[in-house]
Parts: C-alpha cells; sequence; structure tokens
C-alpha cells in the first residue's frame, strides 16, 4: 500500500523580485499537470505570492490542486526597517537570509503536507536552494529564467575576467572587441554587452546579489540540471557545445511566460481590454504604430522620456506608451492631449503586451530589452528598437542586432536616435529585411515551440521524469 510518505514533494523556491518568479510558477504549473501524482510546495514572499496566487491574478484558474503556495520571509529584519526604494536593497536582504529563511519555509510545508521533499527546484538566482537540497539528500534543479547568452557569460566570470584583465592589442580578436576567443559562441559579443558585474568596476560595491552573480560558475554546475528559459533551436550551436561541458544536464523549457502561438485575440476579448489599447491599434495601418515599454522596472531619466516624445510627435509615427503614470510628468507639456487629440498616440499604465505585439498593426517595438519582452517581441516576429539599461539587457539587445539581426540597439534615447531608427525600421529597406528576418525567428520559435521541437519531444519528458 502506497504511503503518502513516499509520494514524491517537489519544493520551489522562487526569486520573488522583477519579472522571475512568474517563469517559474508556469513551470511549476506544467509539471504539475504532467505529474498529478507528485506534490508541489511553491515558496515566495508573501507580496510576490499574492500577485501570482491572488484571485485576481491571471493564473488564478489555472493552478492545479497538486500546487500549494507557501511564504518564506522577504528578509527584512524587523516591521521598523524600511528599505530604500532601490529594488537592490530588497534583494539583497532576501539573499542575505539565506539557507536557513528557506529551511523555516519548508519546515511549515513539510509538517502540514506530510510529505518529505524528494526534489528541490528554484530559481537560479537562489542558490541558497543548493544548501537545502544537499541537506535533505536530493536533487537540485535550477530555473536560468534569461537565455543561454547570459549563462553562459555568468558561468564564464572567472575567465573573462582573467583575460580581460591582461588584454592589450595583440589579443586575437579581429580588432573588433569579440569576446569569441574566449567564450565559444561569443563571436558577436563584446565587453560592452556582457551583464553588469561580470566586469567589476574599480571600486565598485560588492554585495549579496553581487557575491551570488559571481558564485554562479561554482553553484550551477552542482545541479542535477539547469533549466533555461529559452529554445535550443534559437541558440548558436557553438554556445549549447560549450554550455553542455560545463553543465552536463541542459534543459530548454521554452519560453516560459508564453503559450504558443499567440493567437490574434477574438473581438469578444477587447471587452478585458480595458485601456484599448488593442482597439486603438485596430485603428492604423499593417505595421506601422510603435509600441514602447520598458518593462516593469526601468524608469528612464527625465531627458530621455523628453526626448522620447519629442521623437515621436515629430516623425508622427502612431504610437501605443506603455508609461507608468508617476514618469508622465517628464513629458513635454501638451503632449499627452496633442498626440491623443489627433489620434496619433496612445498612453496606457499597462498594455496587454503579448496581444499587442501579435498585432498586425505593430510595426516596431520600442523595449529595453528584458527577457520576457525580448521573447514576446521575437515569437510575434517584431523587430525592435532596444534600449538596455541593466543587467542582461545589453546582451538581449545585442542577440537582436548582431546574432538574430531583427533588431537595433541604442545607447540611450535621444529625439535623434530615436527618429533614425524608427525611420529605418518602419520605411527604409533595411527595415523590411529586418522584418523579413524577425518573421523567419518567429516561424523558428514556432516549430520549436511544437510538438516537433527538442521542448516536447525531449525535454520536458525527462524534467518530468526527474521530478516524478
Ligand atoms: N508587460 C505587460 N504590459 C505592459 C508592460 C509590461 O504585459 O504594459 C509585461 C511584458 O509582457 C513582460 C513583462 O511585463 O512579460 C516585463 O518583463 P521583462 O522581462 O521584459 O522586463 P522586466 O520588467 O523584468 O524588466
Amino acid at each position: 500500500q502506497s504511503s503518502p510518505l513516499r509520494n514524491p514533494h517537489v519544493a520551489v523556491f522562487a526569486f520573488p523580485y522583477g519579472t522571475h518568479a512568474a517563469p517559474l510558477l508556469n513551470l511549476t504549473i506544467k509539471l504539475a499537470r504532467a505529474a498529478p501524482h507528485v506534490s508541489f510546495s511553491f515558496f515566495t514572499t508573501d507580496k510576490s505570492k499574492h500577485s501570482l496566487f491572488s484571485s485576481s491574478s491571471s493564473n488564478h484558474n489555472n493552478i492545479p490542486p497538486n500546487i500549494l503556495p507557501y511564504v518564506v520571509s522577504d528578509g527584512i529584519p524587523d516591521a521598523h526597517h524600511f528599505p530604500s526604494p532601490h529594488p537592490l536593497e530588497r534583494v539583497n536582504l532576501f539573499l542575505r537570509a539565506g539557507p536557513r529563511n528557506l529551511k523555516e519555509a519548508l519546515r511549515q510545508a513539510v509538517s502540514r503536507a506530510n510529505e518529505r521533499v524528494t526534489c528541490v527546484i528554484s530559481d537560479a538566482f537562489v542558490t541558497s536552494a543548493l544548501v537545502v537540497a544537499q541537506e535533505l539528500g536530493v536533487p537540485w534543479v535550477a530555473l536560468w529564467t534569461s537565455y543561454s547568452f547570459s549563462l553562459s557569460a555568468h558561468l564564464n566570470t572567472d575567465l573573462i575576467r582573467q583575460k580581460y584583465s591582461c588584454a592589450n592589442d595583440d589579443d586575437d580578436d579581429g580588432g573588433n572587441g569579440s569576446l569569441g576567443f574566449v567564450v565559444p559562441g561569443f563571436s558577436k559579443m563584446r565587453i560592452q554587452d556582457l551583464p553588469d558585474g561580470i566586469i567589476q568596476e574599480e571600486g565598485g560595491e560588492e554585495t549579496v546579489f553581487s557575491r551570488m552573480l559571481d558564485s554562479l560558475g561554482r553553484v550551477l554546475p552542482q545541479a542535477k540540471a539547469v533549466i533555461v528559459n529559452f529554445y535550443e533551436e534559437l541558440e548558436p550551436p557553438s554556445l549549447i557545445h560549450h554550455l553542455r561541458s560545463k553543465i552536463p544536464s541542459l534543459i530548454y523549457s521554452g519560453f516560459l511566460n508564453l503559450s504558443l502561438p499567440i493567437l490574434p485575440s477574438p473581438p469578444s476579448s477587447h471587452t478585458h481590454d480595458k485601456t484599448g489599447s488593442l482597439s486603438f491599434l485596430t485603428k492604423h495601418a499593417p505595421n506601422s504604430v510603435a509600441y514602447i515599454s520598458l518593462g516593469t522596472v526601468v524608469a528612464p531619466p527625465p531627458h530621455e522620456l523628453a526626448a522620447m516624445a519629442e521623437a515621436l510627435e515629430q516623425s508622427k509615427v502612431p504610437f501605443l506608451w506603455s508609461l507608468r503614470e508617476d514618469l508622465r510628468a517628464f513629458l513635454p507639456k501638451g503632449f499627452i492631449e496633442r498626440t491623443s487629440n489627433n489620434g496619433k498616440g496612445k498612453i496606457v499604465n499597462w498594455a496587454p503586451q503579448t496581444l499587442v505585439l501579435g498585432h498586425g498593426c505593430v510595426g516596431v517595438f520600442v523595449t529595453h530589452g528584458g527577457c520576457n519582452s525580448v521573447s514576446e517581441g521575437v515569437s510575434c516576429g517584431v523587430p525592435m528598437i532596444c534600449r538596455p539599461y541593466f543587467g542582461d539587457q545589453f546582451m538581449a539587445s545585442r542577440m537582436l542586432e548582431a546574432v538574430w539581426e531583427v533588431g537595433v540597439k541604442i545607447e540611450v534615447f535621444t529625439k535623434e536616435a530615436l527618429m533614425k531608427n524608427l525611420n529605418v525600421i518602419l520605411v527604409q529597406k533595411e527595415g523590411k529585411v529586418m522584418r523579413e528576418k524577425a518573421r523567419a525567428l518567429k516561424n523558428i520559435v514556432l516549430d520549436a515551440a511544437g510538438p516537433k521541437g527538442k521542448v516536447e519531444k525531449e525535454y520536458f519528458k525527462s524534467l518530468v521524469q526527474l521530478v516524478s
């Protein structure tokens, strides 16, 4: 007779900041559906639990009964401690709380579920989960929510630093700063494309977060498997080959933030388009509108916001802009009224981004290069203008521009730079070529996401086996 003590029980630890936790929950949902005999305890902070599991979240009706959410402390020491608004301070407090914090939360879950843990899955940033898994004597599976280029950059940090510190003019980089001679698959990547912190700035401050990033090259190879939130079919083979030499069990999950193909929204869903984004798009010609969104964290400096608005108004390109209310004060006086009255522009607090990108009237996506936005843009075949701000956004921009050639990167938003690149993509022949390449890339993604792709044929099955 099977005892409940024998049922597989997977503890899942989220990194509760930015847009990290949602792909991990999506993965957990997929696994829980495929393995209904396995129970999953999903740990995240109170705030993140609320946004992922509350009745207003998009997942609410989607969560299978074998997933139970649990709260883990955010690491803020006491009620009188108010972290600064800088997002890194919260991240550092959470990471500093370490394995003890995870174990405390786990104790409650295990006593409630009466099932010992048989596997630990976590966001790759929650490296304390390895310690927990080791103490329990169970496998640790890490989810890398970004793409393989940034994973490889972190796995090769020591090597890149070593090479960089003794770089001289004789280095065999073809004179273009390529890192191809340091990391296999990196021929299109340059020092300036690396994520923050790989090359240490002089006098740069060491934080719990930066120490965690530095440790990834040592920690991740100890995982039973590392899952990448991406499609292998999109990556250069030399990069994958090299990654496998460091991480034998590398598993691709496909884009966990998306159900592909993104279906055009039926007219009835326009009733859910509370901000009127989709009905605005419908009034414009195919491939003509610029959709602008810089994700959930980036707040561009006032001079960039003003420059963006001036470029949009002067170029007369129709635009849909997802822009937080508090940033609108930096737009030129009368801009919102003028562009709304002449039907050229619409500013919303939040757009249904995947439906917007999948709408045939969007001709260009102006983005910060966040990994979800990049995968959404690529899946919809929309050319992109990328202005990266931090983290792995630089590599994403470079991938779009130089590896796939479906976008352009700009250093900073100036009126001239944005006007020029809107014109390149929406009007010039160069833009037409980019659009064709973007459509071809979309087709690669659709095939990769289908029944013949490696995710379905191979990777997901091995993952289900692992957690079972
Ligand atoms: N997003 C959205 N509507 C908006 C702005 C953003 O749906 O108006 C979503 C977008 O589709 C993406 C996520 O928010 O899935 C942003 O994630 P990304 O990784 O691009 O950037 P981050 O917010 O992590 O910097």
